[in-house]
């Protein structure tokens, strides 16, 4: 089976890459910090000194990283991973990233004859541990076909989302929906438990009617009314704050850049700002309830 190269072994890039081992994959991975690599290595996973060493003899590499930024630096300029991993093999790069900068990679990855996918996912940590994520791809159609089996060991659906970035596209405008549902959501709760209503029979009358959606279906922001949600774990876990006000702004970059009008995602960057400097970044993006109640 072809050697993987797994860069990026994060809240999700860990469980994805050890979705790829139990898969049968030999996989090579580099981390900038020790203490992942460790965790992989004790998976049966193979840790690398570099992310050089990790591509050597790979001829598929997946990346998870944080933000365009690291992508950009992983990849690009002289002596960037695309000169060292060899023509022929391919890239998925599984981080949310801005289309733009997606765009980027993805021209100088063909310019050396290496096939890219941009191939961000939503699931969560939760999808990521259970194999089940959602990717969202943008490249051409036969290299999505040859990563196939690579990416259905890590989740359980894959969409063809358009031509290079288009994957990210895809992302950022159901985060910006998902976000806009979360404070919403979030809104309504703060305003019917302070008009007296118990906050899990509020919960339950609106899923059940037009107001239902994703986040009352599996989310709730208000602590207590979902046993395994972040919010009744202290907001811990789950999504951080901070990769939400990312998302949004990548979104607002994409409406900048299309001249498109995004009133509700442009609120909802504004709210999880606060929230930021509020000191709760690193708290789940549900946390956005703090911003409601006293
Ligand atoms: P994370 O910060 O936990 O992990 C990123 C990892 O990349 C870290 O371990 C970091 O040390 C490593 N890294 C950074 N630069 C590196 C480099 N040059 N070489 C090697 N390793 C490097 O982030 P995460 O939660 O795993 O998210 C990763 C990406 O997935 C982000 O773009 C995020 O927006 C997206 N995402 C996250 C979730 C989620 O629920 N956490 C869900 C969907 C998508």
């Amino acid at each position: 089976m072809t050697q993987i190269a797994f860069i990026g072994l994060g809240h999700m890039g860990l469980p994805m890459a050890r979705n790829l081992l139990k898969a049968g994959h030999a996989v090579v991975a580099f981390d900038l910090v020790s203490d992942a690599l460790n965790a992989f290595a004790q998976d049966g996973g193979k840790p690398a000194t570099s992310a050089a060493e990790a591509v050597r003899d790979a001829g598929v590499v997946v990346s998870m990283l944080p933000a365009s930024r690291h992508v950009e630096s992983l990849y690009l300029g002289d002596g960037g991973l695309l000169d060292k991993i060899t023509p022929g093999s391919l890239v998925l790069e599984c981080s949310t990233i801005a289309p733009d900068s997606a765009r980027k990679v993805h021209a100088a990855a063909a310019a050396r004859g290496i096939a890219l996918l941009d191939a961000p996912v939503s699931g969560g940590t939760a999808g990521a541990a259970a194999g089940t994520l959602t990717f969202m791809v943008g490249g051409k159609i036969e290299a999505l076909e040859k990563a196939r089996p690579v990416l259905a060991a890590m989740g359980k659906n894959i969409f063809h989302a358009g031509p290079d970035g288009a994957g990210q596209v895809a992302k950022v405008c159901n985060n910006q929906l998902l976000a806009v549902q979360m404070i919403g959501t979030a809104e309504a709760m703060a305003l019917g438990v302070a008009s007296g209503l118990d906050p899990a029979v509020l919960a339950e009358i609106m899923r059940q009617s037009s107001g239902g959606n994703w986040t009352l279906e599996k989310y709730n922001p208000w602590p207590g009314v979902m046993e395994n949600a972040p919010a009744s774990k202290g907001y811990s876990g789950g999504f951080m704050a901070e990769l939400m006000a990312k998302d949004l702004g990548l979104a607002q970059e994409a409406a900048q850049s299309t001249a498109s009008s995004t009133p509700m995602g442009a609120l909802a960057l504004q709210l999880y700002r606060l929230l930021l400097k509020q000191g709760n970044g690193k708290l789940d993006f549900s946390a956005v309830q703090k911003l409601f109640v006293e």
